[in-house]
């Protein structure tokens, strides 16, 4: 069996959220498609807190992010637990329909659970939609063009995930973040004290040298 197929399934990078008992949570999904005119199917791992919170709350909205989308978006959601921390601290966002929606997206659907579906790691949820909204024309992010023109990485949630052999270029040094995956090839031997991860947003001390 050859799964390097399922990557030619094309993806989005969407910011999934929603919202129970005055907290707010989100987490970035990427298998996200309309099954009907009025309705749309999310998948959301397990182990993802917002997953038990759409239980909950039984409706949740996907913030569509574009090409240009500030990474630090991505970075948050994607490789953070809302378990943890407040997501949405430093991230413009607005309560619609009593649902936090990204505001720096091109754009937000809306839904109440309808139906929803298990699997050994996933939950398919089933969603009307009660309301969505277009900000702009810009592109949406393809994970395609996340993985490879940014090279950002796979969370181990994903339904997307595969395990990826790191290869080193030759007479660079290659820093790997331990949080994301986010390779950094330069000339130089070590990372400069203010470097941040452009993905996750963490600091040199979460880098690796291959
Ligand atoms: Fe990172």
């Amino acid at each position: 069996m050859d799964r390097e197929i399922l990557r030619d399934l094309s993806y989005g990078v969407y910011v999934v959220t929603t919202k129970k008992d005055n907290k707010n949570v989100g987490c970035i999904c990427n298998s996200i498609m309309q099954i009907t005119s009025d309705k749309i199917a999310i998948s959301v791992n397990h182990d993802n807190y917002t997953n038990s919170f759409i239980t909950k709350s039984n409706k949740f909205a996907v913030s569509i992010l574009s090409k240009n989308a500030d990474l630090s978006i991505i970075g948050m959601f994607g490789y953070n637990s809302s378990k943890d921390i407040d997501k949405f601290k430093d991230i413009d966002y607005e309560i619609i329909n009593d649902v936090p929606i990204i505001i720096n997206s091109i754009g937000y659907i809306i839904c109440d659970v309808t139906d929803k579906m298990e699997t050994e790691t996933h939950t398919i949820f089933l969603g009307k939609i009660s309301d969505c909204k277009k900000n702009n024309d810009e592109t949406p992010m393809t994970y395609a063009y996340y993985h490879n023109e940014l090279k950002g990485k796979t969370p181990k949630n994903a339904p997307t995930y595969m395990e990826e052999e790191i290869t080193k270029v030759q007479n660079k040094n290659t820093f790997v973040c331990t949080v994301c995956g986010y390779k950094y090839e330069t000339d130089l031997d070590e990372l400069p004290e203010d470097f941040k991860c452009p993905i996750c947003g963490k600091g040199k001390e979460y880098f690796k040298k291959l």
